[in-house]
């Protein structure tokens, strides 16, 4: 598991018809594929949470934060490094972390979790709220939409399903959220500590990633093109 939480019990949300069918100024025709929905499943927010999330934020971003939410920078693709969606979720489910994720579990008790969820035939659940932090990318978190797709590398890599609902996602959220301004892959993070946007008051606090991967990056960014999001700084 590679990575990276809402109460109440799952709704079904229609996305009400993201940019991908429908917009008279023309996006690129490959992208009017399927109808896309984003399917509500929160995943457990309750006080130990929200608790752990504002620890986590004052201990790697600085003292004066004070809450939970965000505004949406960046948006981070991710792949789970498993097959499982009922596990993943169940995984995420969790206020703290797993003793297993010695790498991160140091750091904070937070768990990881994402904001979104998109299984192997594109079905994209909704497991926290977009503005609400997450922690999913080191550095980010306090700016980025985190995406984990179910799958990994080589035994079940991404497939054309998930490069769909990705794309769909992407602009969606960019409709919605005027200041996301960048698209990466986990794997491409570090680069981002060039840029402005990074922030970890840790500087031993850094993990090497490799999910999506450069392929499945290319694949989604030659569709979202025309929204001119910016990758890592060279
Ligand atoms: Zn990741």
């Amino acid at each position: 598991m590679v990575s990276c939480g809402a109460n109440d019990a799952p709704t079904r949300a229609p996305a009400r018809n993201p940019s991908v069918a429908a917009s008279p100024s023309g996006t690129p025709e490959q992208d009017a594929d399927a109808p896309f929905e984003i399917i509500d499943r929160p995943i457990r927010f309750d006080e130990e949470r929200t608790r752990l999330t504002i620890e986590y934020r004052k201990a790697h971003q600085g003292n004066r934060i004070a809450g939970m939410s965000i505004t949406p920078k960046v948006i981070v693709l991710h792949y789970t490094d498993s097959e499982d969606a009922e596990a993943t979720w169940a995984y995420f489910d969790r206020p703290t972390i797993s003793s297993d994720r010695g790498d991160v579990a140091s750091a904070s008790q937070l768990n990881v979790s994402a904001h979104f969820l998109v299984d192997r035939d594109g079905t994209t659940w909704r497991l926290m709220p977009e503005t609400w932090f997450a922690r999913h990318c080191i550095g980010l978190n306090h700016v980025a939409i985190g995406v984990e797709n179910v799958g990994d590398g080589e035994l079940s890599p991404l497939t054309d399903a998930q490069v769909a609902a990705n794309v769909a996602l992407v602009r969606d959220l960019v409709r919605r959220y005027p200041s996301i301004t960048h698209l990466i892959g986990h794997h491409e993070y570090r680069a981002m500590e060039r840029g402005p946007l990074f922030k970890e008051l840790d500087p031993a606090y850094r993990t090497e990633k490799d999910d999506p991967g450069p392929e499945f990056m290319e694949r989604v960014r030659a569709r979202v093109r025309d929204l001119e999001l910016a990758g890592p700084p060279p």
